[in-house]
Protein backbone atom coordinates (compact mmCIF):
# COMPACT_ATOMS: atom_id res chain seq x y z
CA UNK A 1 0.00 0.00 0.00
CA UNK A 2 1.04 3.95 -0.92
CA UNK A 3 0.72 6.69 1.39
CA UNK A 4 -0.19 10.35 0.80
CA UNK A 5 0.61 12.93 3.01
CA UNK A 6 -1.93 15.42 3.11
CA UNK A 7 -1.03 19.11 3.43
CA UNK A 8 -1.31 18.89 7.25
CA UNK A 9 1.12 16.27 7.57
CA UNK A 10 -1.32 13.31 7.98
CA UNK A 11 -0.82 10.38 6.11
CA UNK A 12 -4.12 8.54 4.07
CA UNK A 13 -3.93 4.98 2.30
CA UNK A 14 -3.42 5.41 -1.00
CA UNK A 15 -6.29 2.93 -1.95
CA UNK A 16 -9.40 2.92 0.40
CA UNK A 17 -12.66 0.85 0.24
CA UNK A 18 -15.75 3.18 -1.00
CA UNK A 19 -19.35 1.71 0.73
CA UNK A 20 -21.52 3.47 -1.25
CA UNK A 21 -24.61 1.81 -2.17
CA UNK A 22 -23.65 -0.99 0.34
CA UNK A 23 -27.25 -0.14 2.15
CA UNK A 24 -28.40 -4.09 3.11
CA UNK A 25 -26.95 -4.37 6.75
CA UNK A 26 -25.85 -8.06 6.81
CA UNK A 27 -23.96 -7.64 3.36
CA UNK A 28 -22.41 -4.34 3.84
CA UNK A 29 -21.11 -5.53 7.14
CA UNK A 30 -19.74 -8.27 5.61
CA UNK A 31 -18.11 -7.14 3.02
CA UNK A 32 -16.45 -4.47 4.93
CA UNK A 33 -15.07 -6.97 7.54
CA UNK A 34 -13.96 -8.94 4.21
CA UNK A 35 -12.06 -5.98 3.06
CA UNK A 36 -10.31 -5.13 6.52
CA UNK A 37 -9.22 -8.83 6.69
CA UNK A 38 -7.93 -8.47 2.79
CA UNK A 39 -5.88 -5.56 3.90
CA UNK A 40 -8.35 -2.68 3.46
CA UNK A 41 -7.30 0.19 5.96
CA UNK A 42 -9.49 3.20 4.46
CA UNK A 43 -13.07 3.21 4.38
CA UNK A 44 -15.52 6.09 2.29
CA UNK A 45 -18.50 6.75 3.57
CA UNK A 46 -21.16 9.48 3.85
CA UNK A 47 -24.51 10.40 6.27
CA UNK A 48 -26.17 10.07 2.80
CA UNK A 49 -25.19 6.17 2.24
CA UNK A 50 -27.25 5.16 5.20
CA UNK A 51 -24.69 2.55 6.40
CA UNK A 52 -22.00 4.49 8.77
CA UNK A 53 -23.36 2.51 11.51
CA UNK A 54 -22.57 -0.65 10.26
CA UNK A 55 -18.95 0.60 8.82
CA UNK A 56 -18.68 1.64 12.96
CA UNK A 57 -19.62 -2.01 13.59
CA UNK A 58 -17.44 -3.95 11.28
CA UNK A 59 -14.28 -1.68 12.06
CA UNK A 60 -14.77 -2.05 15.93
CA UNK A 61 -15.60 -5.82 15.37
CA UNK A 62 -12.55 -6.47 13.12
CA UNK A 63 -9.96 -6.15 16.10
CA UNK A 64 -7.83 -3.87 13.88
CA UNK A 65 -6.27 -1.00 16.13
CA UNK A 66 -8.46 2.21 15.27
CA UNK A 67 -5.15 4.43 14.73
CA UNK A 68 -4.14 2.05 11.54
CA UNK A 69 -7.45 2.60 9.58
CA UNK A 70 -8.67 6.16 8.28
CA UNK A 71 -12.52 6.41 8.16
CA UNK A 72 -13.57 9.12 5.92
CA UNK A 73 -17.32 10.47 6.20
CA UNK A 74 -19.18 13.32 4.53
CA UNK A 75 -21.75 16.38 5.56
CA UNK A 76 -25.30 15.87 3.33
CA UNK A 77 -26.63 19.33 1.39
CA UNK A 78 -29.76 19.28 3.47
CA UNK A 79 -27.24 19.76 6.66
CA UNK A 80 -25.07 22.71 4.40
CA UNK A 81 -28.70 24.44 3.59
CA UNK A 82 -30.06 24.26 7.04
CA UNK A 83 -27.07 25.34 8.93
CA UNK A 84 -26.66 21.83 10.90
CA UNK A 85 -23.38 21.39 9.97
CA UNK A 86 -22.41 21.30 13.69
CA UNK A 87 -25.00 18.60 14.47
CA UNK A 88 -24.55 16.73 11.93
CA UNK A 89 -21.27 15.95 12.16
CA UNK A 90 -21.90 14.47 16.23
CA UNK A 91 -24.23 12.51 14.85
CA UNK A 92 -22.14 11.01 11.99
CA UNK A 93 -19.44 10.20 15.00
CA UNK A 94 -22.48 8.86 16.88
CA UNK A 95 -23.08 6.76 14.11
CA UNK A 96 -20.02 5.37 13.35
CA UNK A 97 -19.41 5.11 17.08
CA UNK A 98 -16.15 6.72 16.72
CA UNK A 99 -14.34 9.41 18.75
CA UNK A 100 -12.64 11.23 15.32
CA UNK A 101 -13.05 10.58 12.11
CA UNK A 102 -9.78 10.56 9.74
CA UNK A 103 -11.01 12.82 7.40
CA UNK A 104 -14.52 15.35 7.10
CA UNK A 105 -15.38 16.02 3.86
CA UNK A 106 -18.21 18.89 2.63
CA UNK A 107 -20.25 16.19 0.09
CA UNK A 108 -21.05 18.87 -2.44
CA UNK A 109 -20.72 22.37 -3.45
CA UNK A 110 -23.95 24.50 -2.80
CA UNK A 111 -24.42 27.56 -3.61
CA UNK A 112 -24.13 30.58 -2.01
CA UNK A 113 -22.63 28.38 1.36
CA UNK A 114 -19.52 27.76 -0.41
CA UNK A 115 -17.70 29.93 1.94
CA UNK A 116 -20.33 29.36 5.40
CA UNK A 117 -19.57 26.10 4.80
CA UNK A 118 -16.06 26.22 5.29
CA UNK A 119 -16.12 28.39 8.65
CA UNK A 120 -17.94 25.72 10.09
CA UNK A 121 -15.75 22.65 8.74
CA UNK A 122 -12.86 24.90 9.85
CA UNK A 123 -14.40 24.62 13.53
CA UNK A 124 -14.74 20.95 13.34
CA UNK A 125 -11.20 20.34 12.88
CA UNK A 126 -10.62 22.68 15.49
CA UNK A 127 -12.06 20.74 17.87
CA UNK A 128 -9.62 17.66 16.96
CA UNK A 129 -12.47 15.29 15.95
CA UNK A 130 -12.13 15.25 12.35
CA UNK A 131 -8.07 15.13 11.61
CA UNK A 132 -8.18 16.29 7.90
CA UNK A 133 -11.13 18.28 6.24
CA UNK A 134 -12.09 18.78 3.17
CA UNK A 135 -14.29 19.13 -0.18
CA UNK A 136 -15.91 16.98 -2.71
CA UNK A 137 -17.26 17.55 -5.95
CA UNK A 138 -16.11 21.58 -5.54
CA UNK A 139 -14.86 23.06 -9.19
CA UNK A 140 -12.55 25.49 -9.67
CA UNK A 141 -14.74 28.16 -9.07
CA UNK A 142 -15.54 26.78 -5.64
CA UNK A 143 -12.40 26.18 -4.41
CA UNK A 144 -10.96 29.35 -5.28
CA UNK A 145 -13.79 30.87 -2.98
CA UNK A 146 -12.23 29.13 -0.12
CA UNK A 147 -8.95 29.75 -1.28
CA UNK A 148 -9.82 33.65 -1.15
CA UNK A 149 -10.56 33.04 2.54
CA UNK A 150 -6.44 32.92 3.07
CA UNK A 151 -7.44 30.50 5.67
CA UNK A 152 -7.23 26.42 6.19
CA UNK A 153 -6.71 25.03 3.06
CA UNK A 154 -9.23 21.80 2.08
CA UNK A 155 -7.04 18.86 2.73
CA UNK A 156 -9.01 16.80 -0.17
CA UNK A 157 -11.38 17.11 -2.86
CA UNK A 158 -12.98 14.03 -3.78
CA UNK A 159 -14.25 13.94 -7.18
CA UNK A 160 -15.84 12.24 -10.64
CA UNK A 161 -12.49 10.51 -12.00
CA UNK A 162 -11.81 7.70 -14.35
CA UNK A 163 -10.01 7.18 -17.87
CA UNK A 164 -13.45 8.04 -19.58
CA UNK A 165 -13.29 11.68 -17.05
CA UNK A 166 -9.40 12.22 -16.44
CA UNK A 167 -10.19 15.81 -14.83
CA UNK A 168 -6.29 16.89 -15.98
CA UNK A 169 -7.58 21.04 -15.08
CA UNK A 170 -8.95 20.71 -11.92
CA UNK A 171 -6.55 17.77 -10.98
CA UNK A 172 -3.37 20.96 -12.06
CA UNK A 173 -5.60 23.04 -9.92
CA UNK A 174 -5.92 20.93 -7.02
CA UNK A 175 -2.04 20.41 -6.93
CA UNK A 176 -0.89 24.07 -7.21
CA UNK A 177 -2.78 24.34 -3.67
CA UNK A 178 -1.51 21.18 -2.26
CA UNK A 179 -5.20 19.67 -2.30
CA UNK A 180 -5.11 15.65 -3.04
CA UNK A 181 -7.68 14.52 -5.18
CA UNK A 182 -9.16 11.23 -4.15
CA UNK A 183 -10.99 9.80 -7.45
CA UNK A 184 -14.92 8.41 -6.78
CA UNK A 185 -16.05 5.89 -9.62
CA UNK A 186 -12.89 5.19 -10.48
CA UNK A 187 -14.10 2.18 -12.57
CA UNK A 188 -16.66 4.24 -13.96
CA UNK A 189 -19.16 2.63 -11.78
CA UNK A 190 -18.45 -0.06 -14.01
CA UNK A 191 -21.09 1.58 -16.66
CA UNK A 192 -20.47 2.69 -20.09
CA UNK A 193 -17.95 -0.72 -20.95
CA UNK A 194 -14.99 0.81 -19.31
CA UNK A 195 -13.33 -2.44 -18.03
CA UNK A 196 -14.41 -3.58 -21.76
CA UNK A 197 -11.83 -1.04 -23.27
CA UNK A 198 -9.17 -3.03 -25.40
CA UNK A 199 -6.67 -0.73 -25.03
CA UNK A 200 -7.22 -1.56 -21.12
CA UNK A 201 -7.22 -5.16 -21.25
CA UNK A 202 -4.43 -5.42 -24.05
CA UNK A 203 -2.40 -3.20 -21.17
CA UNK A 204 -3.08 -5.55 -18.78
CA UNK A 205 -2.21 -8.73 -20.38
CA UNK A 206 1.09 -7.57 -20.46
CA UNK A 207 0.94 -7.33 -16.64
CA UNK A 208 -1.50 -10.60 -16.04
CA UNK A 209 -3.59 -7.93 -14.71
CA UNK A 210 -7.18 -6.73 -15.23
CA UNK A 211 -8.77 -3.69 -16.94
CA UNK A 212 -9.91 -2.59 -13.20
CA UNK A 213 -6.78 -3.10 -11.97
CA UNK A 214 -4.59 -1.08 -15.04
CA UNK A 215 -7.24 1.50 -14.20
CA UNK A 216 -6.60 1.71 -10.41
CA UNK A 217 -2.76 1.71 -11.15
CA UNK A 218 -3.20 4.22 -13.37
CA UNK A 219 -4.80 6.87 -10.54
CA UNK A 220 -2.27 5.35 -8.34
CA UNK A 221 0.93 6.47 -10.37
CA UNK A 222 -0.83 10.22 -11.11
CA UNK A 223 -0.56 10.52 -7.37
CA UNK A 224 -4.02 10.08 -6.53
CA UNK A 225 -6.19 8.32 -4.03
CA UNK A 226 -8.49 5.71 -4.91
CA UNK A 227 -11.35 4.78 -3.16
CA UNK A 228 -12.80 1.39 -5.48
CA UNK A 229 -16.51 -0.17 -4.05
CA UNK A 230 -16.75 -4.06 -4.06
CA UNK A 231 -18.83 -6.24 -2.15
CA UNK A 232 -17.27 -9.20 -3.41
CA UNK A 233 -14.23 -10.06 -1.29
CA UNK A 234 -13.14 -11.77 -4.93
CA UNK A 235 -12.87 -8.42 -6.52
CA UNK A 236 -11.84 -6.62 -3.28
CA UNK A 237 -8.54 -8.43 -3.38
CA UNK A 238 -8.15 -8.18 -7.00
CA UNK A 239 -8.58 -3.78 -6.56
CA UNK A 240 -6.43 -4.09 -3.47
CA UNK A 241 -3.44 -6.06 -5.55
CA UNK A 242 -2.33 -3.20 -7.63
CA UNK A 243 0.76 -2.42 -6.53
CA UNK A 244 3.09 -4.53 -7.70
CA UNK A 245 3.49 -3.46 -10.92
CA UNK A 246 4.68 -0.21 -12.86
CA UNK A 247 2.82 1.33 -16.17
CA UNK A 248 4.90 2.58 -18.60
CA UNK A 249 4.84 6.53 -19.67
CA UNK A 250 3.36 5.16 -23.18
CA UNK A 251 0.96 3.00 -21.35
CA UNK A 252 0.20 6.07 -18.85
CA UNK A 253 -0.48 7.76 -21.94
CA UNK A 254 -2.41 5.61 -24.41
CA UNK A 255 -4.69 5.60 -20.59
CA UNK A 256 -4.73 9.47 -20.82
CA UNK A 257 -6.34 9.15 -24.32
CA UNK A 258 -9.07 7.50 -23.23
CA UNK A 259 -10.63 10.81 -21.98
CA UNK A 260 -13.43 12.59 -23.34
CA UNK A 261 -15.12 14.24 -20.32
CA UNK A 262 -17.64 11.93 -20.18
CA UNK A 263 -19.46 11.44 -16.64
CA UNK A 264 -21.50 9.03 -14.47
CA UNK A 265 -22.66 11.25 -12.11
CA UNK A 266 -24.63 14.48 -11.97
CA UNK A 267 -22.07 17.85 -13.13
CA UNK A 268 -21.60 19.39 -9.52
CA UNK A 269 -23.18 23.03 -11.15
CA UNK A 270 -25.94 20.72 -12.00
CA UNK A 271 -26.84 19.39 -8.83
CA UNK A 272 -30.18 21.19 -7.77
CA UNK A 273 -29.76 20.74 -4.14
CA UNK A 274 -31.16 24.34 -2.65
CA UNK A 275 -29.10 26.88 -1.13
P1 LIG B 1 -16.78 2.32 -8.75
O1 LIG B 1 -16.15 2.92 -9.95
O2 LIG B 1 -15.97 2.05 -7.56
O3 LIG B 1 -17.50 1.00 -9.25
C1 LIG B 1 -18.24 0.17 -8.43
C2 LIG B 1 -18.92 -0.85 -9.33
O4 LIG B 1 -17.95 -1.62 -10.03
C3 LIG B 1 -19.76 -1.82 -8.56
O5 LIG B 1 -20.87 -2.17 -9.38
C4 LIG B 1 -18.85 -3.03 -8.37
O6 LIG B 1 -19.60 -4.19 -8.29
C5 LIG B 1 -18.03 -2.99 -9.65
N1 LIG B 1 -16.65 -3.46 -9.46
C6 LIG B 1 -15.82 -3.24 -8.43
N2 LIG B 1 -14.62 -3.78 -8.64
C7 LIG B 1 -14.69 -4.40 -9.85
C8 LIG B 1 -13.77 -5.13 -10.62
N3 LIG B 1 -12.53 -5.35 -10.18
N4 LIG B 1 -14.18 -5.60 -11.84
C9 LIG B 1 -15.43 -5.38 -12.27
N5 LIG B 1 -16.34 -4.67 -11.59
C10 LIG B 1 -15.97 -4.18 -10.39
O7 LIG B 1 -18.04 3.24 -8.41
P2 LIG B 1 -18.71 3.90 -7.14
O8 LIG B 1 -19.74 4.82 -7.69
O9 LIG B 1 -19.13 2.93 -6.13
O10 LIG B 1 -17.55 4.81 -6.51
C11 LIG B 1 -16.65 4.35 -5.53
C12 LIG B 1 -16.82 5.10 -4.24
O11 LIG B 1 -16.67 6.51 -4.44
C13 LIG B 1 -18.23 4.99 -3.62
O12 LIG B 1 -18.45 3.75 -3.02
C14 LIG B 1 -18.20 6.16 -2.67
O13 LIG B 1 -17.47 5.82 -1.51
C15 LIG B 1 -17.46 7.21 -3.49
N6 LIG B 1 -18.39 8.11 -4.21
C16 LIG B 1 -18.39 9.44 -3.83
C17 LIG B 1 -19.22 10.33 -4.45
C18 LIG B 1 -19.20 11.75 -4.03
O14 LIG B 1 -20.09 12.52 -4.45
N7 LIG B 1 -18.25 12.18 -3.23
C19 LIG B 1 -20.16 9.93 -5.51
C20 LIG B 1 -20.07 8.51 -5.84
C21 LIG B 1 -19.20 7.67 -5.21
P3 LIG B 1 -19.54 -5.22 -7.03
O15 LIG B 1 -19.77 -4.43 -5.78
O16 LIG B 1 -20.66 -6.14 -7.35
O17 LIG B 1 -18.20 -5.86 -7.10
Amino acid sequence: MDFRKLNNGIEIPALGLGVFRMENEKEAYNSIRKAIDLGYRHIDTAMIYENEETVGRAIRESGVDRKELFITTKLWNEDIANNNEQKAFETSLRKLGLDYVDLYLVHWPIKNKYVSVWSEMEKIYQTGKARAVGVSNYQENHLQEVINLKSLVPAVNQIELHPYLSQEPLVEFCTQYNIHIESWSPLCANKNNLLQEQSLIKIGEKFMKTAAQVVLRWNIQRGLIVIPKSSHPTRQAENLDVFDFELTVEDMQKIDLLNKDMRVGPHPDEVGFSS
